[in-house]
């Protein structure tokens, strides 16, 4: 049996099912697995064999160990046999030797959320009924765009959820408020709220820890769960995809048994990359961990530094999933480096002041692992087109911080290791400024005609779903301030 711990208090144990129910542990640390199981070499040589189906049951059974062994199949298929558009589900395209693009918005929703909120709402389903029998399930998400749209559609009408999003007014682009106001199911709302991401994130943080507004849910058999990336049954699931892309260089002689490869991830919240660093620390043979981000580089400066500081100019960027100061997940990490005693006190600083600093011998076990560094919206933009004119590989502004970053890494160091890019977003998802990279001027379009141009530019077919939206009706146009989020909640649940 595998039990979790919170990051900052390690004499909080609970089951997996506890974890997934309860999102954050109530003192505000993380569940994190007490020991990482190892994966030797020759079942990941046995992984390869199988499909991203087999390969996801045997990861997560790993982590999900008080679920049955039909459960975990029942989610893993229930999430990846269909609705996806690609057979493999996170298949790899090479742009060039060594270099090769992980594919992660196959999905619903056309961004990389969808591989974790796709199964989700199924483990959650599954584990509230082992740890919370006759609870109703509240899913609050504070979303950067992608979150949110992926969230709402994994959960659109699962019994016995509801499920609200808050997104930042003007932090998301006009296709992905598009695809959360048009949502459908009987369970779900959308709000904006004044402020950036890190305003709607703090402001869902505090309602899901404040105990009258706990205890008022209670009251109506109600209890919220996160399906943010806190959430470890939104961790675990990515996991898996960073085997399966090893798994698939083994399959295609790109790599023998045992090779290193190192793995590039556009980073926000720091969940995708942790995954990849779990991935590694069960054994999966990663050398280099490298870490992309926009301009803000809040990221880029603590792992170089040492220094976390969100004292800085928040941007606004043309990748926007990206656009984030305070990166939760990066407590698991730090928790896996140097233990709860610190992870407790630098969060104490970094909710005082802002700011906390590491001390060396942290900072040089993390330098070991990890790589850092980030990129402007010009270079983002100039990036889509070199990659585009050169390999004619069309990727989104995400993807493209994460291939700026990873060129000027392999420049710097002249380290070849083959290098997995992680690419999190569809191009037609955020068609004007991909647009505009690859063709110039983008004036007097609309959202759909750009995507239509961009379609005929560059020969590459819009996901079905993205072009639909046209014919959507808008159901959800409220916005609220930070101050009056409670209410908002309350209003939707009708309590
Ligand atoms: C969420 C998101 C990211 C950032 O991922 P994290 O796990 O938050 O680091 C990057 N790109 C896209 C398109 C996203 O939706």
């Amino acid at each position: 049996m595998m039990n979790y711990v919170s990051t900052r208090d390690t004499g909080i144990k609970v089951t997996a099912s506890q974890a997934i129910t309860k999102g954050i542990s109530a003192e505000g640390g993380l569940f994190v697995p007490e020991n990482l199981p190892k994966v030797s070499m020759d079942t990941v040589s046995e992984l390869a064999k199988l499909d991203y189906i087999g390969r996801a049951k045997s990861i997560l059974s790993l982590f999900l160990t008080d679920f049955t062994e039909a459960e975990v199949d029942s989610c893993v298929k229930g999430a990846y046999e269909t609705g996806f558009s690609d057979a493999k589900v996170a298949p790899l395209a090479k742009i060039e030797d060594g270099v090769h693009i992980l594919e992660l918005f196959k999905g619903p929703t056309c961004a990389f959320k969808d591989m974790a909120l796709q199964i989700l709402p199924r483990l959650l389903t599954v584990s509230s009924g082992k740890a919370a029998k006759g609870t109703k399930i509240v899913i609050l998400v504070a979303t950067s765009g992608d979150t949110g749209k992926a969230a709402l559609e994994g959960f659109k009408d699962v019994e016995n959820t509801q499920i609200l999003v808050f997104y930042p007014s003007d932090g998301v682009s006009p296709m992905q408020k598009l695809q959360m106001c048009t949502q459908e199911g009987n369970n779900v709302s959308v709000c904006a709220i004044e402020g950036n991401f890190d305003d709607a994130q703090s402001g869902v943080k505090r309602i899901f820890t404040d105990k009258a507004i706990g205890e008022k849910l209670a009251a109506n058999s109600m209890a919220f769960s996160s399906a943010n990336s806190i959430n470890w049954g939104r961790l675990c699931p990515q996991i898996v995809y960073y085997f399966s892309a090893y798994c698939d260089l083994l399959a295609s002689g790109e790599i023998k048994a045992g090779d290193e490869i190192n793995v590039v991830v556009p980073t926000g919240n720091f969940g995708n990359i942790l995954a990849a660093y779990y991935a590694k620390e069960m054994g999966l043979p990663v050398k280099k961990l490298i870490c992309a981000s926009n301009s803000n580089s809040v990221l880029t400066e603590f792992l170089t530094t040492g220094v976390y500081d969100r004292n800085r100019e928040f941007f606004t960027t043309i990748s926007p999933s990206m656009d984030i100061l305070i990166s939760s997940n990066l407590e698991r990490l730090l928790y896996s480096v140097s233990g709860s005693e610190n992870v407790k006190q630098w969060m104490k600083q970094l909710s005082e002041d802002g700011k906390y600093e590491v001390d060396g011998a942290t900072l040089d076990e993390i330098k070991a692992v990890f790589a850092a560094g980030c990129c402007d919206d010009t270079e983002t933009k100039e990036t889509i087109a070199k990659v585009f004119k050169g390999k004619g590989y069309l990727c989104d502004t995400h993807t493209a911080v994460a291939v700026k970053v990873y060129y000027d890494y392999k420049e710097k160091t002249g380290d070849s290791t083959p290098a997995v890019i992680a690419s999190t977003a569809s191009p037609f998802k955020f068609s004007a400024a991909v647009l505009e990279a690859v063709a110039g001027g983008t004036e007097g379009l609309d959202e759909f005609e750009m995507v239509e141009r961009l379609a005929e530019v560059t020969g590459k077919a819009c996901p079905e779903q993205l072009a639909n939206l046209r014919d959507k009706a808008v159901r959800f146009d409220g916005c609220c301030s930070k101050n009056e989020m409670d209410g908002v909640v309350f209003n939707m649940l009708g309590i």
